[in-house]
């Protein structure tokens, strides 16, 4: 069964793409299929040799899941010394029955169950043929594939099996232990942040583990697990339509499909049920159409997805890069494949070990891509509290940053014994200013004043805007005499120079009020004192500095 594309496809077809023969095989081989189904006696006595027809390819692959008659011969004598064996690739869950030469009981082999030879690995079913196989004479063997999987058929040395074992076990360790790593990294993500995205990933990978581990025998080496599992064809697509589902479910939340690409998100969803449908529909049904209509919905999820991925990218929308980038690799190196197993081309050796590796890829790309989210996120939260931390027309602080610091320093100051004073001002007659020239030029003298008095602040001085005209200035670790001065600098910094504005120049002044914290006493009630301070520098003429003594408060601390 050709499945395609989604990740947990690519892994039937990565798994598929071994069955490609590898070299180092000792003859060419040809595979022919006996229609009729008759008894053993009846075929391997050599009488119903007319009968079985060669297949393209030199593969087996029964489309039923009825048992079938195969004969292989190879194209030139191999010498027992050769020590040559017979290899069916990937056979998934086949039972093979084998009659080889100079033997006239069969062997029989499958990758799990009491038949399971363990002295090689899963690459294949190794059958020894120790007494050589001349050119012409037949190997008969007798498959039941519940579940259709094809077999490649090469003939190699066991020295040339061994090798390849060795590469492939390699391999294996290799893809599935960075798969489940890579998906215990992603639970582990979902834990520590709480992000569900990465939930749906880490599941999808875990998927992809069950499926390779079910599907090619790997689960044999946990023999607890192969008893209770690996026996059952249908797993492997249980796990697949598993891949499909959190797949889906986590691509379209990362794109924000359902918001952005609502047509796109429904028609995504279709065929994802319809492809679960059928996936499950092979149980009940053997009709040959089932799973080919299965892939082509498949097929069309997955160009739905790459449409999608396109659309975001067009948008420049990060998830579509991220999308592209993890999903393209797969799609060129699937079509690569796929065009391979079909006889279309002959690629490189590697590319049976690449698709896996972009499966990986692709789940690495992923973890980058919510990593990316959050950070921007995180980015877009920080950009929004420091807008709201600041006054946009005069740069300064705003209410409630100037209230909050102003709230801190006083609690840190009654904490640590340290001084702490405020210097409250109001530019007067600025109402005129607004009056006389327009709110413009009112705005740019707001500006210049806010600028000319920070600049004769301290660094650890804060200065916020408390509404309209009215500016609070934190003075930390100072006593009301310094603070007086540092009002007076305030007051001349203002009133030393007219302000210039569009080539016209306004005479401006401050009022100013200033309070050193008393002992005990809250925000609210030394805002109180230093707002009565101002008033009074306003009511005495404007353009001057009021400072109040200390006084001992008598109502609760805030
Ligand atoms: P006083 O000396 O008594 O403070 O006189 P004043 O005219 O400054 O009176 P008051 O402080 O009560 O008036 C504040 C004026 O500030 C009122 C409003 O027109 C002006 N104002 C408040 N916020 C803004 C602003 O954001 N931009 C401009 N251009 N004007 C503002
Ligand atoms: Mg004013």
């Amino acid at each position: 069964m050709l499945f395609l594309l989604l990740p947990g496809v690519v892994l039937a077809i990565a798994d598929e793409s071994r069955s490609a023969p590898p070299t180092g095989t000792l003859a060419h081989v040809t595979v022919s299929r006996l229609d009729p189904e008759p008894d053993a006696a009846g075929v391997i006595g050599g009488a119903l040799d007319a009968e079985f027809a060669p297949v393209v390819g030199g593969t087996i692959h029964e489309f039923t899941p009825r048992p079938r008659w195969w004969k292989i011969t190879a194209d030139r004598s191999v010498s027992a010394k050769e020590h040559p064996q017979l290899v069916l690739h990937s056979p998934g869950h086949n039972t093979v029955e084998a009659w080889l030469p100079g033997s006239s009981e069969p062997v029989t082999r499958a990758l799990l169950g009491p038949h399971a030879d363990q002295g090689f690995s899963s690459r294949g079913l190794v059958f020894p043929i120790p007494s050589g196989l001349p050119a012409g004479t037949p190997i008969y063997v007798h498959v039941h594939s519940p579940d259709s999987t094809p077999m490649a058929v090469s003939i190699e040395s066991l020295r040339d099996v061994h090798r390849a074992d060795l590469s492939h076990v390699a391999w294996r360790a290799l893809l599935l232990g960075g798969l489940a790593l890579m998906a215990l990294l992603a639970l582990g993500f979902w834990v520590g942040i709480g992000e569900r995205g990465y939930a749906y990933l880490s599941l999808s990978m875990l998927a992809q583990v069950g499926f390779f581990a079910t599907h090619s025998g790997d689960i044999r080496r946990v023999p607890a697990l192969a008893a209770q599992l690996g026996d059952d064809w249908r797993l492997p697509r249980l796990f697949v339509v598993a891949v499909a589902v959190f797949s889906v479910v986590f691509l379209t939340r990362y794109m924000e499909m359902r918001d952005r690409q609502p047509k796109l998100w429904n028609m995504l969803l279709g065929c994802t049920v319809l492809f679960a449908l059928f996936a499950l529909g092979t149980w009940l049904s053997e009709a040959y159409w089932v799973p080919v209509v299965g892939n082509l919905i498949l097929l069309l999820g997955a160009a739905l997805i790459l449409v999608a991925a396109v659309h975001g990218c067009l948008q420049r929308r990060r998830s579509g890069y991220f999308v592209l980038a993890a999903w393209l690799p797969m799609m060129v190196l699937l079509i690569v494949r796929v065009g391979e197993t079909s006889g279309l081309w002959a690629g490189p050796p590697w590319l049976m070990h690449a698709l896996p590796g972009a499966l990986l890829l692709a789940g690495l790309v992923f973890m980058i891509g919510l990593s990316d989210t959050l950070q921007q996120l995180r980015r877009d939260r920080d950009r929004a509290s420091r807008l709201a931390s600041v006054d946009v027309l005069t740069g300064a602080m705003s209410r409630p940053a100037i209230q909050n610091r102003l709230k801190a320093c006083v609690e840190e100051s009654h904490r640590r014994r340290i001084p702490l004073s405020v210097v409250f001002f109001d530019i007067d007659r600025f109402k005129r200013i607004n009056d006389e020239y327009g709110h413009g030029i009112g705005d740019s003298c707001l500006k210049i004043i806010a600028l000319r008095t920070r600049n004769r602040l301290r660094t650890y001085d804060s200065l916020g805007r408390w509404g309209g005209d009215e500016l609070l200035v934190v003075l930390p670790d100072t006593h009301l005499e310094e603070a007086m001065g540092v009002a007076e600098n305030l007051r001349s910094a203002v009133n030393c120079r007219p302000l210039s504005i569009d080539g016209h120049l306004f005479d401006a002044s401050l009022s100013l009020g200033v309070a050193e914290l008393a002992e005990g006493e809250s925000a609210a009630q030394l805002l109180d004192r230093v707002d009565a301070a101002l008033y009074a520098s306003k009511a005495a003429g404007r353009d001057r500095v009021t400072g109040r003594v200390p006084v001992v408060a008598t109502a609760e601390p805030a």
